[in-house]
């Protein structure tokens, strides 16, 4: 991969705590020389594997924002036998504004890795995760959650990896976080390969996503999983080998069904779903109900499932526009 222009004053061979940016040229109007400083903690102490964190990857979606801001200060007063490099706002100018995508450049962080050394902020961001940061990663853990426009079943998820070998350290890495629900998918929302975690298992690094919330709020239920699922990481991993915790369930897997059982909007309306997230749904089941705009004597438009199984996610807001995706399914693993 070219170089990287973005720089730090972090040395990640240094021993101890760092705060510091990863600094990302821009030059706007308002500022020639600029720089968008990217937060960055470096937390190093004696040999062990390098856990890479990151959220706001996306930047209205807050659970994992919340648990690694939490964590890193957390970190900061205890012994560590390896690395533990994290990014809390990865899209910085995109938290900044409480949107998914950047303001700067419309940038969808998520759709473009591995990108490119000299694109537009959020291309040069990735590429630096991508060029620098997974080069010392054994595990990565990008924490996303519903956002504005979903609402989410809070689950992880996983890529099938591209080996045996691949595929045993992602399902390891899956049972240490230890959501209760983790997905295998192989690109639900549209990413296919240009997100972070699939370009993670392009280059053999374990990891792992989340999605944990629903809306632009907190839910305390998904900051609870980001929370114990990092630590339950850093024990498992050896990283930090004296965290207390709880036992928990297994990771029930499932699947994703994709986007040919996801129910979209095929006209404007007003959205009035019938199940919620985690509902087992059959096949001719009906899902709710989109109510025209523009004809208020006409029937709303029955919404239908086409395949059984359980809804995944349903769209948060109301108000929906042609295209929209509604529902979307998932089934339990074949074993
Ligand atoms: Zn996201």
């Amino acid at each position: 991969m070219s170089k990287s222009r973005v720089w730090t004053t972090i040395d990640f061979d240094r021993n101890g705590v760092q705060s510091d940016h990863a600094y990302v040229p821009y030059s706007p109007d308002h500022s020639a020389y600029g720089m968008i400083p990217v937060p960055m903690i470096c937390i190093k102490g004696g040999d062990g594997p390098t856990a890479l964190f990151i959220a706001g990857n996306h930047g209205d979606e807050y659970e994992g924002q919340v648990a690694l801001l939490k964590l890193a200060r957390e970190l900061a007063g205890k012994s560590v036998s390896g690395r533990i490099i994290i990014l809390p706002a990865l899209n910085r100018p995109a938290v900044m504004a409480g949107k998914r995508n950047s303001p700067l450049d419309n940038g969808n962080m998520n759709r473009v890795f591995p990108s490119r050394a000299d694109g537009g902020p959020t291309e040069m961001i990735a590429h630096y995760v991508s060029s620098v940061l997974f080069p010392l990663a054994d595990l990565i853990i990008d924490l996303h959650s519903g956002g504005f426009s979903l609402d989410h079943l809070p689950l992880a998820l996983a890529r099938p990896g591209r080996t045996q070998d691949e595929t045993a350290a992602i399902r390891k890495l899956l049972a240490s976080f230890a959501a209760p629900v983790g997905m295998v998918t192989t690109g639900v929302g549209g990413g296919a390969g240009s997100t972070l975690y699939a370009a993670a298992e392009a280059v053999g690094i374990p990891a792992l996503t989340t999605e944990l919330g629903s809306g632009v709020t907190l839910s305390s239920e998904g900051l609870k999983i980001a929370e114990t699922g990092l630590r339950r990481v850093l024990r498992e991993y050896g990283i930090v080998p004296d965290y207390d915790l709880p036992d928990a369930a297994p990771t029930i897997l499932m699947r994703s069904l994709g986007p040919q059982t996801s129910i979209y909007a095929a006209h404007a309306g007003h959205f009035e779903p019938s199940v919620r997230p985690g509902e087992v749904v059959e096949a001719g089941q009906i899902a709710g109900w989109l109510h025209h705009l523009d004809d208020v004597m006409a029937e709303p438009t029955e919404l239908v499932f086409n395949a059984t199984g359980m809804v995944a996610w349903r769209r948060f807001p109301t108000l929906s526009a042609p295209g929209d995706g509604l529902f979307g399914l998932m089934a339990e693993m074949d074993a």
